[in-house]
């Protein structure tokens, strides 16, 4: 390669912006989408990605399933430009889809934007999503959506996110009043007043702007509200802290805005404060050194295996990271995993509302495989030089089910089929020490009936599920071996193996997983398994 393509590389990487949005359902993570993708010109209309979420409740239609995983895979990456960056969205499946896809996505990302409702607070399901950012120290924006809407005082939504997630706070935008007295909000930076209107609509409009917060026309046009801003903003600049964009990068700040997503308001301010600060590509370590993103030679993995749009194709996606150079049309690269080099002459790359075959695409891009069947969750692909990456973890499921077979004479079937299943990722096989129980894990609820209609379906063995009183999953190791032992004599009931043949211990509440890391000091007991 030369100088001057090397260059045009290094140019087209430092543009990517590749990012997730977390948040609890409901919080406004689809309307804050599809603002971004108006704003970023990728669509045109609002409406066109609320529509993925039409059939979410459709849990016992396996076509319908099918469908809706078909068009979750248009909208799984979402590409988009603002000022000069290019963005790649990655969706994380929430509400009933929500799975540990979820989590791994978040694996391939280099940062996040936190949604959270004005009026909740921090809930749940953010407070997991963010502990699995915490895995890589990613950098995360927060938008505190909904300001329409009477919520928590500012003030105490700041604290409560700093207490509850352990991140500093750093205001970026204030909002001026909120439910009816919503007038818009100050940037504290750049010491202007944007104002809020009803008319606002889904149109890509900013309203009207003010500049100074001691600006005259304020009153005017606020009355009050312009001196309990003023005296708000002293406040808050004396309490809370500064802006300091290392602190952003290393994942112990995330600088704040607040707006409503529904009204398309607030969030000019965030994507703008997004293509400037947050990380262009980053390096990662694989096994062999450390890889940077601005590398020549290819490199990626793959994070997510999904079935295709088509069901009468049997054929599944894999959803590759470009982790280092560039993919070009017809490259050979080594599948690491199984030892060969594969030619790809047919990748996807994702535009808001379509798929179309690519010729090139450069670290911080998604690009999808076609899979039949030999690419799994966590495999490297790499030109040249053989590398593998780690650090895809596998995350303990929460919620548990015995697989009890309808015919037994479809066991060996029904073995199969779930080891197939499973290695895609979604779910977890677990077997325990004790007897022959299959016992199934994931994250989210969906995903029993999504294994069960797809046993039936692709491997014509029927099955239904067994509560049992496993509430959650830990693998276990130690470096002191004689204790090891000791462990797993006394621990035996509670033991099992998992799909790669690690040892698990399989909690029945969380007091008894507490009791017995207290028992057993010698023993590790981790949330996650690298793949
Ligand atoms: P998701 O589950 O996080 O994807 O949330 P959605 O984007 O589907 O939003 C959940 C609900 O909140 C929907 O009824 C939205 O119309 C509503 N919503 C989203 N943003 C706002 C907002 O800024 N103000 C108000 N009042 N409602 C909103």
């Amino acid at each position: 390669m030369n100088q001057e393509s090397e260059s045009i590389n290094a140019k087209e990487i430092k543009k990517r912006r590749t990012f997730a949005i977390i948040s609890h359902p409901d919080a406004g993570k689809t309307t804050l989408t599809e603002k971004l993708l108006l704003f970023g010109g990728a669509i045109q209309q609002a409406g066109s990605v609320k529509g993925r979420k039409a059939d979410r409740h459709a849990t016992s239609d396996w076509m319908e399933m099918e469908k809706q995983r078909g068009i979750s895979v248009t909208t799984s990456v979402m590409q988009f430009e603002h000022k000069n960056a290019i963005m790649n969205l990655l969706d994380t499946p929430g509400h009933e889809d929500f799975s540990e896809d979820t989590y791994r996505t978040l694996t391939a990302v280099d940062s996040a934007l936190m949604v959270i409702d004005v009026a909740k607070g921090v809930e749940n399901r953010t407070i997991k999503l963010m502990e699995v950012c915490r895995l890589r120290t990613t950098p995360i924006l927060t938008f505190i959506n909904k300001l329409d809407r009477e919520g928590k005082e500012p003030i105490e939504l700041l604290d409560e996110v700093e207490s509850v997630l352990n991140i500093e706070c750093a205001p970026m935008t204030w909002p001026i009043g909120m439910g009816k007295r919503f007038k818009g909000v100050y940037h504290l930076y750049e010491d202007t007043i944007h104002l809020f209107s009803a008319t606002h609509g889904g149109k890509i409009m900013q309203g009207e702007t003010i500049k100074g917060l001691d600006n005259p026309e304020l009153d005017a046009l606020v009355g009050d509200q312009a001196e309990e801003l003023r005296e708000e903003i002293e406040l808050v600049k004396g309490a809370s802290h500064e802006f300091n964009l290392e602190a952003y990068l290393a994942g112990t700040q995330t600088p704040v805005f607040f707006g409503s997503a529904i009204n398309n308001f607030g969030i000019l301010e965030l994507l703008d404060a997004f293509a400037d600060y947050a990380p262009s590509p980053q390096g990662r370590e694989a096994d062999q050194r450390f890889v940077s993103a601005q590398e020549e030679n290819f490199s990626g993995f793959v994070f997510k295996v999904q079935a295709n749009m088509d069901p009468s194709h049997r054929d599944r996606i894999a959803f590759l990271r470009i982790c280092s150079g560039k993919f070009d049309k017809g490259m050979k690269i080594n599948h690491v995993r199984i030892g060969k080099k594969i030619q790809v002459g047919n990748a996807i790359t994702f535009k808001a509302d379509s798929r179309k075959n690519i010729e090139e695409a450069y670290s911080g891009d998604i690009i999808g495989l076609h899979n039949h069947g030999t690419i799994q969750v966590g495999d490297t692909f790499s030109e040249g030089e053989v590398l593998k990456y780690s650090g895809i973890p596998y995350f303990a499921p929460e919620l548990f089910r015995r697989v009890v077979l309808k015919d037994p004479l479809r066991g060996k079937a029904l073995q199969k089929g779930l080891v197939q299943l499973t290695e895609e990722g979604a779910t977890q096989l677990f077997k325990p020490l004790k007897n022959n129980d299959l016992i199934l894990g994931a994250v989210g609820i969906l995903q029993f009936d999504v294994t069960a209609f797809r046993l039936k379906a692709e491997y014509n063995v029927e099955c239904v599920y067994d509560n049992v009183s496993i509430n959650t999953a830990r693998w276990v190791s130690s470096d002191n071996p004689a204790k090891f032992e000791e462990f797993k004599k006394k621990a035996f009931d509670n033991l099992a193996k998992d799909g790669g043949g690690y040892l698990v211990y399989l909690a029945s509440s969380r007091v008894n997983l507490q009791l017995t890391e207290e028992r057993w000091p010698d023993i590790k007991f981790s949330a996650t398994r690298e793949l």
